[in-house]
């Protein structure tokens, strides 16, 4: 049987990397895949995925409105297709991973989503929410906060450094993403107080910080 996956993660983790390298791993043997994006923060004309190591490779732009069942049905015309990739799958509505789960289920194609869990504001996305329940496995894709600590939480920051707490799921802006462990997250915004002199200095509260220890640490997939 053919499953829908559902790889998650904080910002930076390197979800983008493992999904190429694995669209790699079936093409050098022989087999296609079809990769997809979301078109939200697609710049004009620029079909692909890009991860941060410098690695890239063509893909399909989905907005709301496509129906990813029946395109993947038209693509298999064309020829037998092997794996769909999705990346930016926070940004799927409920009913486009229910058109994944057929593509799974019906035309027996294994998908692979990849995506953020939260928002900067701890929510779950839309698509995430629906793939918690309903992806046949679940895989979380680690990355560190800048104490050590796994990082679950994302937090935006504007151009400044000043963690934002209000605002659009989406942003368009260039703000800034860090990711963070639960417990600093809740610092960073706010919702428990950072009092005295030994109070744990947060990077993020240094001005012009523009990077997070995510960025200087690989991606390690959680097997178990
Ligand atoms: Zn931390």
């Amino acid at each position: 049987m053919a499953k829908l996956y559902f790889s998650y993660a904080a910002m930076n983790a390197g979800k983008s990397t493992i999904l190429l390298q694995a669209s790699h791993n079936y093409r050098e043997r022989g087999m296609n895949t079809l990769l997809y994006t979301s078109s939200l923060y697609a710049e004009l004309d620029k079909k692909s995925i890009s991860s941060r190591i410098g690695i890239s490779a063509p893909a399909e732009l989905y907005g709301r409105e496509d129906d990813l069942y029946e395109q993947v049905s038209l693509r298999l015309e064309n020829g037998p297709l092997h794996c769909v990739f999705v990346d930016e799958a926070q940004f799927l509505t409920r009913d486009q991973v229910w058109q994944l789960a057929r593509v799974a289920d019906r035309l027996r194609i294994p998908v692979m989503c990849y995506g953020l869990r939260t928002d900067f504001q701890g929510n779950l996305f839309e698509g995430s929410r629906e793939l918690l329940a309903i992806a046949d496995v679940m895989r979380e894709v680690r990355t560190i906060c800048e104490c050590g600590s796994k990082a679950t939480m994302v937090v935006r920051m504007d151009e400044k450094g000043n963690v934002l707490t209000k605002g659009d799921q989406v942003s368009i802006g260039r703000d800034v993403y860090v990711s963070l462990c639960r417990k600093h997250w809740e610092e960073a915004t706010g919702r428990w107080p950072l009092a005295g002199a030994d109070a744990p200095k947060l990077p993020f509260a240094e001005a012009g910080m523009q990077h997070s220890g995510a960025d200087l640490i690989g991606a390690l997939l959680d097997d178990d």
